[in-house]
């Protein structure tokens, strides 16, 4: 295959997932991506070294900037997801500090909605206050709210495609068409969709924003994170000097003007990844390549056991308020087939019976499902927020943040699906004998 073999062909995203971004290594023959575990790199002359430090060509310099293996990760994402161009970073965390910090500066304005990762929320609240970034929550359900709060200031919206913990689905192209309304970038963090199941470039988003740990890594190994851009933004629209005007961090460079459709992702990389330093390690980027490579055959499986495991949750009667959006009756059922049309992912929430220690007793119970923080992985995996990340706040305080006591998140994975609905029952014996137990002894 060629560098750019969309050129000859338009291959499928299966064959993508495996090519896109390589050729086999010209010097070795090596078919698989080498890992280049390599800081820097030799010159070949002091006339190219000084090109490559001015931007006027393209080479490597320093793995913090760039590296052959991160390389070939961030150009996969970018096809796969139908981007110009993307930029890996150290997590999901750096990789939506370094899209935004690229375009905002202090006094700048965020629309957001409020339906985001924990961490998500907790880096938006605290640490770009800290950078006199303001945020406006909104309710990710009514595209109209997002009009309403739009401010002179305001650089950019940002959402999740299926978001955290109520599974809610973004109408990515009525937010698009808003954010477009007023010349404003679309930011979409596409980790629990991936872009298997939904492409938001496709519907008009700007941005899209992964963490790579998640579904693209698929085992559970390694922290990472990438920015794609669709290349398509007009951020010479007046709204945007810091991407479009003479950069002072680049003795006067403008990065839009100059680099066109990579304009962003130029200046995200020679500026922000090169002074903030969350770097991919090359090592992760490989791990994030074998994950790649089986990317629609693992999502598949993943949405073939949540729709079975959620089915089964739905009619047991110690569980309640099943959030899979997959599900015929969610809400949510008409954005599924537009932008989901291969499921909805593996992510969703249930209520255990028995409220605090129904949840803690149901996780007790359980063999089978992992218990621990994270999504994403081949491997099936539980927590209980009111016992753990949630652990601090009353139960009020928890039904404010759209979690009940009883809460329990899934991410079903890849095993087979009679085991883990085995393993569910298991876990709901265990809630239903505690519970007599304490009647008895009451
Ligand atoms: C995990 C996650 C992040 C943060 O990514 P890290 O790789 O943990 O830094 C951001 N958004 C979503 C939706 C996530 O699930």
């Amino acid at each position: 295959m060629t560098d750019k073999p969309e050129e000859a062909r338009a291959f499928g995203f299966e064959t993508r997932q495996l090519h896109a971004g390589q050729r086999p290594d010209p010097n070795t023959g090596a078919r698989a991506v080498p890992v280049f575990q390599t800081t820097s790199y030799v010159f070949e002359d002091p006339e190219s070294a000084a090109a490559y430090f001015n931007l006027q060509e393209y080479g490597n310099t320093y793995s913090r900037i760039m590296n052959p293996t991160v390389a070939v990760f961030e150009e996969r994402v970018a096809n796969l997801e139908g981007g110009s161009g993307a930029v890996a970073f150290s997590s999901g965390i750096a990789a939506q500090a370094g899209a935004l910090f690229t375009l905002l500066e202090p006094g700048d304005h965020v629309v957001s909605s409020s339906a985001l990762y924990g961490g998500t929320v907790n880096q938006f609240k605290h640490l770009f206050r800290k950078m006199n970034v303001e945020l406006t929550w909104i309710d990710p359900d009514d595209p109209d709210a997002w009009r309403g709060v739009v401010r002179p200031n305001t650089k950019a919206f940002f959402a999740e495609t299926i978001g955290n913990p109520a599974g809610n689905v973004l109408d990515i192209e009525a937010v698009a068409a808003i954010a477009h309304e007023h010349e404003l970038p679309l930011i979409v963090d596409n980790t629990f969709a991936t872009p298997y199941l939904c492409r938001p470039i496709e519907w008009g988003a700007d941005i899209v924003i992964h963490s790579a740990t998640k579904f693209i890594g698929g085992h559970g190994t390694s922290i990472g994170g990438v920015v794609v851009e669709a290349g398509t933004f007009n951020w010479s629209n007046g709204r945007f000097p810091v991407v479009a005007d003479p950069s002072p961090a680049y003795h006067g460079l403008q990065f839009h003007e100059t680099f066109g459709e990579y304009g962003y992702l130029m200046k995200l990389r020679a500026e922000t990844l090169r002074d903030l330093g969350g770097t991919l390690a090359p090592l992760n980027a490989f791990l994030f390549l074998q994950g790649l490579e089986t990317l629609s055959l693992r999502m598949d499986r993943h949405v073939e056991n949540a729709r079975a495991v959620a089915a089964f949750l739905e009619s047991h009667e110690l569980a309640s308020n099943v959030t899979y959006p997959g599900l015929p009756g969610s809400p949510y059922r008409t954005l599924v087939e537009k932008y989901l049309p291969r499921g909805a992912g593996a992510v969703f929430s249930f209520d255990c019976a028995g409220g605090r220690v129904g949840g803690q007793d149901l996780i007790s119970g359980v063999t089978l499902w992992s218990h621990l923080a994270n999504v994403g992985d081949a491997k099936s995996l539980i927590i209980h927020p009111g016992s753990t990340t949630h652990r601090q706040l009353g139960d009020d305080e928890l039904r404010a943040a759209g979690i009940a006591p009883g809460t329990v998140r899934l991410s079903v994975g890849t095993e087979s699906v009679e085991d883990l609905i085995w393993d569910l029952e298991q876990g709901f014996a265990h809630v239903a004998a505690r519970a007599a137990e304490k009647v008895t002894t009451a």
